[in-house]
């Protein structure tokens, strides 16, 4: 399994947290995790109190590896995944199922809320060395706290969503137009 592919947990994770708008804290008990995971049957199981806690907490460190990686800190994003690395240690397991040739699962080990740290913690850590320490974004609309990956080439992805992306379209428009600038089209899509 691609490892990056890991690192969505972690921007899921992050991004449970009321944005500061029409969202609801998507992480505030065992049932609104087990909606968080609806998809990911390996994330399926018993979740505790305490686990959630547990994830609560490691949301606030995951948000502010990725605000530390937004403004550039490369040596402070290494030092805190590090950190999560260790509390969070990766327990691989050789796994065949549904058809699929012998692969690894990489967090089988502990409690749900264990196997999905794990699996958050690893997915930074891979992207930051194969990407680079800088591709943790935190989205530039304003009223959006929403964090994301940029896997762009050419590292040019402002917006957490296409939706943030549209919005700033919006705004962007509206105040050409409120200024009657006739500047060349704005890029903020990107
Ligand atoms: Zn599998
Ligand atoms: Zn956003």
């Amino acid at each position: 399994m691609d490892l990056t592919a890991y690192a969505e947990l972690a921007v899921r994770l992050v991004n449970s947290a009321d944005s500061g708008e029409e969202h609801a804290d998507r992480l505030s008990n065992a049932e609104t995790f087990r909606a968080l995971v609806a998809d990911r049957s390996h994330l399926h199981g018993q979740i505790t109190r305490s686990d959630v806690e547990a994830l609560r907490q490691l949301r606030e460190e995951l948000t502010s590896i990725f605000m530390v990686s937004a403004e550039g800190d490369e040596p402070t994003v290494a030092e805190r995944l590090n950190a999560l690395l260790i509390r969070y240690p990766v327990h691989p397991v050789i796994s065949g199922h549904d058809n699929q040739p012998w692969h690894l699962h990489l967090s089988e080990g502990g409690s749900v809320a264990d196997r999905y740290a794990a699996g958050a913690v690893i997915g930074l850590a891979t992207i930051v060395t194969q990407l680079g320490a800088d591709r943790l974004g935190v989205c530039t609309l304003a009223s959006c706290h929403g964090v994301f990956i940029d896997a762009s080439t050419n590292r040019s992805r402002r917006y957490c969503s296409e939706h943030c992306a549209s919005r700033a379209n919006v705004t962007a428009f509206r105040a050409r137009r409120r200024t009657g600038a006739t500047g060349p089209a704005s890029t903020a899509a990107g």
